[in-house]
């Protein structure tokens, strides 16, 4: 198969980087590993097993390492324990790109938490800084997603069982909020071992496509509410879907509408979105070439990753705060 299922990232807790399993590695493996904390914390850590060849350097995630797809993590008692999380590469590019800062007084909600590999993502940008409230609504996804916050040792996170949408914006709590991430519930038509029955199954699409257009509903109301809140600067909005009325459809819409319009939000431009990934969004489903390119898009089979969508929406006036 064309499709790397192997493919995998791995969130490291700085403080356990000379456990990694990676220095048990034969030379010729990779794997994608992504290490938390500031990239200062790791150069030796780079050195010391570039040499064997062990893995090599994201080209696009400064602080992404990468592995074979055989090098298997699962059983090592750093994955068990929490302290290593397994995550697709393109699944990397959300919290990248929200660029929450590592600030005691920032403020930052992830929408849609559990099981919690992107709040865990967010967490170490922060470097355990401020504050992260993660937002659950279902109870046994938010039993997961405290487990894992807790075994990851996400300190600087506040994890609520709640639906956002019923979240008040002008809460005390949440009116200093800047960076929201939303991951919201998809089709998740590109991730990898769905996909041989996507592809079989035109028939079974057609049928989906009421299904399609109701999550497109509901992520639409997602984002809307999430720039109603008072501070917000940047919003990051993904899908694990392929389908463009999930993905370019929902920003296009989400664009025009009142609250964003009232909150003056703009598309992040390309060079705040991932600038040196290659795959952009299709031109034909959104209202002009300028704005395809400003989302990311990942194709499974083609980039060694999930099928996958990433968009950001920014305060206009917002400087950014990284290279993302
Ligand atoms: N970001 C997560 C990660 O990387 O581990 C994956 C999130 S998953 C795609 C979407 C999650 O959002 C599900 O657990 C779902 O129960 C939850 N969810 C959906 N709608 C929600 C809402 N309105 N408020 C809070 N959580 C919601």
């Amino acid at each position: 198969t064309t499709i790397h299922q192997g493919q995998q990232n791995l969130l490291v807790d700085k403080r356990r980087t000379c456990d990694l399993p990676g220095a048990r590695l034969p030379s010729r493996r990779s794997v994608n590993v992504k290490v938390s904390g500031p990239a200062s914390s790791f150069v030796a850590f780079v050195h010391t097993f570039f040499s064997s060849k062990a893995f090599k350097q994201d080209d696009h995630i400064p602080d992404l390492f990468a592995f074979h797809p055989n090098a298997r993590f699962t059983d090592d008692p750093l994955y068990l324990s929490g302290k290593i999380i397994l995550q697709d590469k393109a699944s990397c590019f959300p919290a990248y790109i929200l660029a929450p800062p590592a600030r005691d007084d920032a403020v930052v909600i992830d929408a849609t938490a559990a099981p919690g590999n992107k709040t865990s993502h967010l967490c170490a940008i922060m470097q355990k800084k401020g504050k992260l409230f993660a937002f659950e609504r279902d109870r046994k996804r938010y039993s997961t997603l405290k487990n894992m916050l807790s075994k990851a040792h996400c300190s600087n996170v506040e994890a609520v069982n709640a639906d956002f949408l019923t979240i008040s914006p002008n809460d005390e709590k949440f009116r200093g909020v800047t960076h929201i991430l939303l991951d919201p519930s998809c089709s998740g038509s590109g991730i990898v071992n769905r996909l041989d029955h996507l592809l079989d199954n035109e028939q079974e699409n057609e049928v989906d496509s009421e299904r399609l257009n109701k999550l497109a509903a509901f992520q639409l109301k997602m984002i809307r509410h999430a720039m109603t809140f008072p501070s917000v600067r940047r919003i990051v909005y993904s899908t694990c879907s392929v389908h463009a009325i999930e993905n370019e459809h929902v920003v296009r819409e989400a664009i025009k509408t009142e609250e964003a319009m009232k909150g003056r939000f703009r598309l992040g431009r390309r060079e705040e979105v991932l600038p040196t990934w290659h795959r952009r969004g299709i031109p034909e489903e959104m209202d002009s070439p300028n704005d395809a390119e400003s989302v990311v898009r990942c194709s499974p089979g083609e980039d060694a990753t999930n099928g996958f969508f990433v968009s950001l929406f920014v305060k206009d006036g917002d400087v950014a705060e990284s290279s993302a």
